[in-house]
Parts: structure tokens; C-alpha cells; sequence
């Protein structure tokens, strides 16, 4: 394994670059690994004969993947809470909604800290610790820094955040201290928070784990291992994912092309990629067919996850889910995107707003024949219900959308059979 500089193709050894991981010409770097010696077809027998392991790493739902993923790390350094291992779930209601034949949603708000930042996160501690590292640190828009406060907790490190001090989700902030992290909280936009830790970081001696740490699209390359597992390697037409920092993105579009590379699966499914229409820098991009990224100053979704102006990787993503898979990109409005989160709530399953923005752009994309209605799609549900429950309240109070979701709640002092009765039978 080795790093590449994405722009002139310099190769460094793992242990040359870090913070931050760009190369002397200022590119971003990759991680690329040698496939040579990997047969496929037994790496496939090998992943489902893992599925019966409880307790390894093997049990883990991204070191289950190791060989595609860290085949050099040492046992010894593996951080786990058996992250991945996350629902594939087909629901015929939100097809229906979306507009399409087949809907299956991949709830990565299973993960052990509530979103997808878990399969990357675990990689990412994991590298600092074999380099020596005992302090950790990223600039968080809130799942980021909850997993990190999590994953450096259990491998008995310290973590330090910065979150940015407005339109941020007060769970999240709460789980990030309850895990023992130190949070630095600022003024100021995730995109300044990240060029000062990127800055600085090395003399402070933490590890970066921001997106732009080449390890954490390693790892969470295993949401689209695990999709083609479940799926018995017979992938769906579509896979659709919100876009912020673009990290998943780019490590479903990188997960894709190393598959389809081992020959692991004959179909390669298209990336979109859905923004919220306030911070959509990338879709703008696509759409206009502009050669770079124009940041946007002041970016606003009540999408917090995705509240992000300037997203760092945006080559990447470009160049894996949008080049390589013939990806498409769309905008969202926050109403549609909480529409869609009502009808996910729903459903069961539930989830946070930017993770809606997933069902909602397919919805967009479907209504405009931009994604044929006879396809099949899986969504990346990509945080958890419970993460921001002030957009539930908003939800019910009508605030985001015209909202179906008013709350049933029966309020009755003395608890009445008739008052019950009559709550019960009006529904
Ligand atoms: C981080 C995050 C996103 C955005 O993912 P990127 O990899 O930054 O594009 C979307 N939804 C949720 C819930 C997130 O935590
Ligand atoms: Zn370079």
C-alpha cells in the first residue's frame, strides 16, 4: 500500500504524509493498494464464511473486508465496536413515494455511534495508533466528531473537536462530550474549522481525522462491500448518497471500481449524489460543467450534516462517482428533504434530515427521467433518527414542511377508558 498524489501521481510511503495528507505538488492523496495475488471469487467465499465469526475483528462489518481495505495494518492496531454489519432493507411504500420500481435503503445509522462515519473512523484511528498517535482530532459538522470521541475512547486515546458554534445538532454535540472528547467550539463555518486543524495539527501532535484523511475513504469502502454481499454481488441499478464533505462519495465510487478491478461483480452501478440546494457546491459544479469547484461563502441547510461549503475531496468524488460510475448529481430543497424524512420515519426505519436528502433526490431524479422509474436503487441512509431531534419537533411543528406528521398524543389528566376509546378508535 502506498499513497498517490491524485494530480501528478507521486507515490509516498504510508508513514511519509500526514498532516494533512497532501502531496508537495498540493494534491490530494489516495491510498492504492496492489491487487496482484487476490483472487475474487475466493475473497468472496472468504468474506461469507466470515459471517459466522461473533466476537474477531472478522465480525466487524469493515475488517470483515481487511484485504481490500488494510491487508498491512497489524492485527495488533485494529479499533472496533463491530461497526458495518448495518441493515439492507427493500421498502415498497418509499419506492412508491420515490417513483421508482425497486427501493432498497442501506441504514448505515446502525453503526455503534448512530451514522456512517463509524466504517471510516475505525480505519482511521486505527492507522494513527500503529504511526505512534495518542491524540486524535477532526473538524466535525457532529457525526464525525461523535465517532471519533467514540472509536479514541475505546482505544484508551484522547480526542479533540472543533465544531463549529451554530447549526450544529445539540445530540450530537452532547454524545461527542459524553464520549470524553474535548470539544473547541468556534465561530465560524466547518470549512474554516478544517483549514486551521489542517494547519496546525502536526505541531499540536494530533492526528487528523478529517475526510481528507486517505483512510477513512478506506474504510468506508465497505458500505458498498457490504451492499454487494448482501446482495450476493448482483448490484442494484443506482446507489444514492447525500453529499457534503463528499467522502462517501468518493468511497462508494473507489469501492466500486476495485470490485469491478478483482472481479467481484460483473454490474457497475451509477452514483448520484444529492446536496442540499443551500450548500451544493458540487451539483453546481457538475451542472455547469465547470472544470473547479466554486465554494459557496455562507452555506445553510437544516441538513446540518451536509452544512458544508467547501468540500476538500471534490476531485475525488469527481473523478470516482461521477468519471468512473457515470454519476449524476442533484439539488434538494431542506422541505423536500424533510418530506422524504417524514415518510422514512415513517416507514420504520427512520433516520436524520441529510440522510432523507438521499430518498428525496432519487425521487427528483426519477421525476425528471434522469433515473429510469423501471430501475432498482439503494439509498445510504446515513445517520440516525435520534441524532437530531430538534428536526423532529420542527417536523411537528410545522415549521420545515407542510408537515403529515402532526404528533398523536393523547393528553388525558384522569385516563379515561371513553377519552381512550375514542383516541384510539378516531385514528
Ligand atoms: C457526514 C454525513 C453526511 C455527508 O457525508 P460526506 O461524506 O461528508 O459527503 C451525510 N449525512 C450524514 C448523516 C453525515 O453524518
Ligand atoms: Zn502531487
Amino acid at each position: 500500500m502506498k499513497f498517490v498524489c491524485l494530480d501528478c501521481e507521486r507515490a509516498y510511503r504510508l508513514e511519509e504524509r500526514r498532516n494533512p495528507f497532501v502531496c508537495d505538488c498540493g494534491g490530494l492523496l489516495e491510498v492504492r493498494q496492489d491487487y496482484r495475488g487476490l483472487d475474487g471469487e475466493r475473497l468472496k467465499l472468504e468474506f461469507d464464511n466470515r459471517l459466522a465469526d461473533r466476537m474477531s475483528s472478522w465480525a466487524s462489518g469493515v475488517w470483515r473486508y481487511k484485504e481490500l481495505i488494510a491487508p498491512e495494518l497489524p492485527d495488533a492496531y485494529i479499533t472496533s465496536r463491530y461497526e458495518g454489519n448495518t441493515g439492507l432493507y427493500p421498502s415498497a411504500t418509499l419506492a412508491e413515494f420515490a417513483g421508482v420500481r425497486g427501493l432498497m435503503l442501506k441504514a448505515q445509522s446502525e453503526n455503534p455511534s448512530g451514522s456512517f462515519k463509524d466504517n471510516g473512523m475505525a480505519v482511521a484511528v486505527s492507522y494513527g495508533r500503529s504511526l505512534g498517535y495518542r491524540r486524535f482530532t477532526c473538524t466535525s459538522t457532529g457525526n464525525t466528531s461523535s465517532s471519533l470521541a467514540m472509536y479514541a475512547a475505546w482505544a484508551g486515546c484522547s480526542s479533540y473537536v472543533f465544531l463549529p458554534k451554530h447549526h450544529i445538532s445539540m445530540n450530537k454535540v452532547l454524545q461527542t462530550l459524553a464520549y470524553g472528547a474535548q470539544v473547541i467550539s468556534f465561530e465560524g463555518t466547518y470549512d474554516d474549522g478544517i483549514r486551521f486543524s489542517e494547519l496546525h495539527s502536526e505541531q499540536l501532535g494530533l492526528y487528523v481525522c478529517n475526510s481528507i484523511n486517505p483512510f477513512r475513504i478506506e474504510g468506508q469502502k465497505s458500505i458498498v462491500f457490504e451492499i454487494a454481499q448482501q446482495l450476493r454481488w448482483q448490484m442494484p441499478d443506482w446507489i444514492v448518497v447525500p453529499g457534503g464533505a463528499l467522502s462517501n462519495a468518493t468511497a462508494l465510487g473507489k469501492g466500486l471500481y476495485e470490485l469491478k478491478e478483482l472481479g467481484m461483480i460483473d454490474k457497475l452501478p451509477r452514483v448520484a449524489v444529492v446536496q442540499a440546494e443551500g450548500a451544493s457546491p458540487f451539483h453546481q459544479m457538475v451542472a455547469q460543467g465547470d472544470a473547479q469547484l466554486k465554494p459557496v461563502r455562507n452555506p445553510y441547510t437544516r441538513a446540518t450534516a451536509m452544512n458544508i461549503g467547501n468540500p476538500p475531496s471534490w476531485k475525488k468524488a469527481l473523478q470516482y462517482a461521477i468519471k468512473y460510475t457515470k454519476g449524476v448529481t442533484v439539488s434538494v430543497t431542506d422541505e423536500e428533504i424533510m418530506l422524504a424524512k417524514d415518510r422514512i420515519d415513517r416507514s420504520g426505519i427512520g433516520c436524520e434530515p441529510a440522510s432523507a436528502a438521499s430518498v428525496a433526490g432519487l425521487k427528483k431524479l426519477a421525476a425528471a427521467g434522469i433515473i429510469d422509474k423501471e430501475c432498482t436503487a439503494v439509498c445510504l441512509l446515513t445517520g440516525h433518527i435520534l441524532k437530531d431531534t430538534e428536526a423532529i419537533e420542527a417536523l411537528y411543528k410545522g415549521t420545515l414542511a407542510p408537515s403529515e406528521a402532526a404528533p398523536s398524543v393523547l393528553h388525558t389528566p384522569d385516563l379515561t377508558l371513553d377519552e381512550v376509546r375514542r383516541f384510539i378508535t378516531e385514528l
